[in-house]
């Protein structure tokens, strides 16, 4: 499988925001980008700002849409393509909400892992159901009602224990009882709940280029 080799710290000095790639790393003061707010590189520390052309700016919230939820070129312009070919909602609408509902996100979201990355590894080690069916497709989209179990070894994990320890904040369109480690999408997710660091429409502008 293909896969992006630069540091993912990199990647949030590179883009300018915090992506929020490694877990509990990038809420403590060992973050990259907190320490060094400038571009990686030997270059990225002159204080001269290189000129930002229209298409660059355009591109760089793609670039963190698609880092943010660890995606390949080809797999985030397909989202785009499915959500543009829609007219019941705004394209930057559909685009975020067809990005949440990704399995791998969902399990993030609900706080059983500390980052997408392993979020992805629990499901492709087949820790999780779907309505009571093994699902180790990351980028299985789930639907409103389906209920999300998992193995019980997995409340044993002590990077899980720790990731649950953080208490974070469900999304409304989720429920979670920590006890029986059972979810449920209630809802379809919003845009406005998702804390995103990137403009959606900047993004479907450069794809309407
Ligand atoms: Fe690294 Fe996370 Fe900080 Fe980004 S937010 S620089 S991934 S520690």
């Amino acid at each position: 499988m293909a896969r992006y080799l630069e540091s993912s710290c990199r990647k949030c000095r590179r883009y300018g925001t915090k992506l929020f790639l490694k877990g509990d790393r990038c809420a403590s003061e060992k973050c990259a980008f907190e320490k060094r707010k400038y571009a990686p590189g030997q270059h990225g520390n002159t204080g001269r700002r290189p000129k930002v052309t229209d298409f660059g700016i355009h591109l760089v919230e793609k670039q963190k849409a698609k880092f943010y939820y660890g995606l390949m070129e080809r797999q985030f312009e397909r989202y785009y393509v499915e959500a543009s070919s829609q007219r019941k909602i705004p394209t930057g609408d559909r685009l975020v909400q067809l990005l949440e509902l990704r399995l791998d996100n969902v399990i993030y979201r609900l706080g059983i892992a500390p980052s997408r990355a392993m979020s992805r590894q629990i499901v492709l080690h087949r820790k999780v159901f779907v309505n009571g069916h093994y699902v180790n497709i990351p980028s299985y989209r789930v639907k409103t009602g389906d209920i999300i179990t998992f193995k019980p070894e997995l409340k044993e994990n002590i990077y899980v224990k720790h990731s649950m320890e953080r208490n974070v904040a469900i999304p409304e369109w989720l429920t979670f009882d920590p006890n029986s480690y059972r979810a449920e999408v209630t809802s379809m997710p919003d845009k406005a709940n998702t804390n995103a660091p990137f403009n959606d429409q900047l993004i479907v502008e450069f794809y309407s280029k």
